[in-house]
């Protein structure tokens, strides 16, 4: 479903992805962990579209990102995106969050929008609050709030970066059981975070990088008991 070629991308001068190679298959989970400043958002933001990148190329779906603008305006929109910071809109409410890109971009009729959303506030476990504004929510409640906006749009590819990392330990795994959910009904993530418990329970790969690079891809079980880059060595005991 996505494949990434020697992804290069500067900022200015400096080299920030130096020839990503990255391969996810439909229906597969991919943990991308490393260090920070290792490139991870970027690489996220590059396959959402969100950032240009100079060289290489990403397909999503056969469909290469920035060639045809039609096109990669609709890969982009089969694309889901959770951030660290939920990025709901605080001035709509939980319902309008999730509505607004089905009736403005979709250009869905306001019912049939608010039947879905209902639908997916309700997997993601909070039918209850949807008259509710983000700010009245819990941190973990609106992180569940932008994962049902994202799904909203039936998306292909769910991307999460770091969902979990802004959150207090008691609502980390409310958000947890949700990606895990999505992942168990099939949904194709690559997902940023540190939560090894959930690598290993879920991630059919994890993919360490640094400085730029993929320096290491393999199997959960091998990368937490045997990691072979003396860098990721380094970068899980630091987690202990
Ligand atoms: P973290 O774990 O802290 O989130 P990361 O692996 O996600 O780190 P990125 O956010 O992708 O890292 O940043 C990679 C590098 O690019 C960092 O050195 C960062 O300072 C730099 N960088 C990120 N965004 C920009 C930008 N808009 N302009 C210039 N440099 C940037
Ligand atoms: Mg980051």
């Amino acid at each position: 479903a996505v494949e990434i070629d020697a992804l290069h991308k500067w900022y200015g001068t400096f080299h920030v992805l130096k020839g990503i190679d990255l391969r996810v298959a439909h229906g597969s989970r991919i943990v991308i962990c490393g260090p920070s400043g290792s490139g991870k958002s970027t690489l996220i933001r590059c396959i959402n579209g969100l950032e240009a990148y100079r060289q290489g190329t990403i397909r999503l779906d056969g469909t290469k990102l920035g060639e045809d603008a039609v096109q990669t305006a609709l890969a982009r929109r089969q694309t889901g995106m959770v951030f660290q910071n939920f990025n709901l809109f605080p001035h709509l409410s939980v319902l309008a969050n999730c509505t607004l890109a089905l009736r403005r971009v979709a250009g869905m009729a306001r019912t049939e929008a608010e039947a879905l959303a209902r639908h997916y506030l309700e997997k993601v476990r909070i039918p209850e609050q949807a008259s509710k504004y983000p700010a009245q929510l819990s941190g973990g409640q609106q992180q569940r709030v932008a994962i049902a906006r994202a799904l909203c749009m039936s998306p292909r590819l769910m991307l999460f970066d770091e969902p979990t990392s802004a959150l207090d330990p008691e609502m980390i795994r409310e958000v947890l059981d949700v990606m895990t959910e999505l992942a168990h009904d099939g949904m194709t993530m690559i997902c940023v975070t540190h939560e090894m418990g959930f690598a290993r329970e879920v991630a059919d790969a994890v993919v360490f990088m640094d400085r730029g690079a993929i320096v290491e891809r393999a199997e959960p079980a091998t990368f937490f008991s045997a990691p072979s880059h003396p860098r990721a060595r380094d970068f899980l005991g630091t987690l202990l």
